[in-house]
């Protein structure tokens, strides 16, 4: 069975790209299994067909070189952390066993679907450990749920150094043409394709690497607080 070491959730098929790309890229050059599941095909944008943007997303993840990017079909600008979707996502957990799983942060977003992906996937995380709920497949629980940050106005619990891979985020976000492309006549103007939006991303990825000394850096917010045991090694911080 194959098992990811890093598995990061989306609610359209852009935002692990937008919030995490960077530390996706980094985990798989260092030898990590590392994928990403949308929850949703992003229907409900403004530009892009459904297969258009299938094919985005699979160039993407081949760009930040996750093996497995998967759909879960859920409904876009309808998400909700209800019981079928969140077994649905615990399915997909149980299915993965990811030791580390990264989602939106689940308030605060100005897109509800990013606030209902956190609260579904925090608890989605908890119950399908649970071994009497009906999910399909084996009970497990992930070691770690983490946070990234879309259009969340908060300062992270700890930065990520991705200065190494940050033309394979940027790579990632371009892939995605039917969202960040030009709008030409074709294409309705978005507050995303707006240029304004990718300098946004670029300046707050070199304005998190700034707090932590490097070049860029992606955000994250942890879901429960860390255990330290050997505080020397966690203090080996540049
Ligand atoms: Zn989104």
């Amino acid at each position: 069975m194959t098992v990811l070491d890093l598995l990061a959730f989306g609610a359209h098929p852009d935002d692990v790209e937008i919030g995490a790309g960077g530390i996706l890229a980094g985990h798989a050059r260092r030898g990590y299994s590392c994928g990403i599941i949308d929850l949703t095909a992003g229907e409900m944008a403004s530009n892009g067909t459904v297969p258009q943007r299938q094919a985005e997303a699979r160039e993407a993840a081949g760009i930040l070189k996750c093996g497995v990017r998967e759909c879960l079909g859920l409904p876009d600008a309808r998400l909700a952390p209800d019981r079928e979707s969140v077994f649905l996502v615990a399915a997909a957990l149980r299915r993965w066993q990811p030791r580390v799983v990264l989602s939106p942060y689940f308030q605060g977003d100005r897109h509800p679907d990013h606030n209902a992906a956190g609260e579904l996937l925090g608890r989605a995380v908890f119950l399908a450990g649970l071994r009497k709920l009906p999910i399909e497949g084996e009970p497990f629980r992930p070691q770690r749920l983490y946070y990234y940050l879309l259009t969340v106005d908060l300062l992270p619990d700890m930065i990520i150094d991705i200065s190494s891979v940050y033309t394979l985020k940027e790579q990632a976000l371009d892939a995605h043409h039917s969202q960040f492309g030009r709008h030409d006549g074709e294409m309705v103007a978005t507050p995303v394709n707006d240029p304004g939006f990718r300098r946004h991303i670029r300046n707050r990825d070199a304005y998190f690497g700034s707090l932590a000394g490097v070049a860029y850096g992606e955000g994250l917010i942890f879901n429960t607080k860390p255990l330290v045991t050997d505080l020397i090694a966690w203090s080996e911080l540049k």
